[in-house]
């Protein structure tokens, strides 16, 4: 935490300015209930009344919505955008949360009681003291098929998912696979058809039966809908032409040296040809560390 940051957090935080978490106590106490009711029912959209923030919508309010109706004072706030805790987004979410909380904040997965998240799920593996909050810009998965809200909510009360399935069809007619790279349509515990936001294919096997809460905000659509612990979420395939996370195998972190996890690509100054570095920062500075600190060790095999 920066120097001025810790200032804002520290005894002197908040000073009154605002109520605990910025929303008023019966803000929070809405979103709690919506939220329960996402819990119960699994992978379903349950509106809520979404608030004014001091941020644009599109920028993360459904998300930060949840965080702030959920977070106490002894939790240890994340924030990442694309796997990043340094950008612009996270930076400005993760201060606006901890000045008006006091709350600690962190860059360490396994530190953080509370992660928020837009389009990254962690590499490290979440436990069940962890709630993850996603940042949702579109919560309706069958809008790739439908354009009316009053269709495809009926849709879904009739579990009538055959329009998604020839979306899926003609794709592979077309392209000879399923082109689908970002919010790839999930089944949730057989019932509900879900978008899981625009995370990349690769975090889609992490969602399924993971211990961590999960839940998704949508702030400009008014949309909440959670994934409980231990969920069963399958993304939706031919048994022919089985679901695949993107081909990443060639490559390893240029930074520190990791592969098996999701790369970002990076364009070559020079040499025209693209380089590969850890989506997740956290993940990346902490194999740097173990790999620095093995270097350094005497007689290590490194
Ligand atoms: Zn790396």
């Amino acid at each position: 935490m920066n120097e001025d940051l810790s200032l804002l957090c520290g005894s002197k935080a908040n000073d009154g300015r605002y109520n605990f978490a910025y929303l008023d106590e019966s803000a929070k106490r809405e979103i709690r209930r919506r939220t329960l009711k996402a819990v119960a029912i699994p992978g379903h959209q349950i509106p809520f009344a979404s608030r004014e923030l001091p941020i644009a919508r599109g920028w993360g309010t459904g998300g930060l919505q949840l965080t702030l109706s959920l977070i106490g004072p002894s939790d240890v706030l994340k924030v990442i955008d694309q796997g990043c805790d340094g950008s612009v987004n996270a930076v400005n979410l993760r201060h606006l949360v901890a000045l008006t909380t006091g709350c600690k904040t962190t860059t360490h997965t396994q530190e953080a009681t509370l992660i928020q998240t837009r389009h990254r799920i962690p590499e490290r593996p979440l436990d069940k003291n962890q709630i993850l909050v996603f940042q949702v810009p579109y919560p309706e998965v069958l809008r790739y098929v439908e354009p009316r809200e009053m269709l495809t909510r009926q849709m879904h009360a009739e579990k009538d998912y055959r329009r998604m399935w020839t979306f899926l069809y003609e794709n592979v007619v077309q392209y000879g696979r399923i082109t689908i790279g970002f919010r790839y349509p999930v089944l949730v515990h057989g019932r509900y058809l879900m978008d899981p936001s625009p995370i990349p294919r690769w975090d889609i096997p992490k969602l399924n039966r993971n211990p961590a809460l999960m839940l998704f905000g949508a702030g400009r659509e008014k949309r909440i809908y959670a994934l409980p612990p231990y969920t069963e979420v399958q993304p939706i395939a031919f048994e022919d032409i089985p679901f695949e996370v993107e081909e990443q195998k060639a490559q390893r972190c240029q930074r520190c040296g990791s592969s098996g996890v999701f790369l970002d690509e990076l364009p070559g100054e020079t040499s025209g040809q693209s380089q590969w570095v850890c989506s997740d920062t956290d993940y990346c500075d902490q194999q740097l560390e173990k790999r620095n600190s093995a270097h350094e060790k005497p007689g290590s095999i490194l």
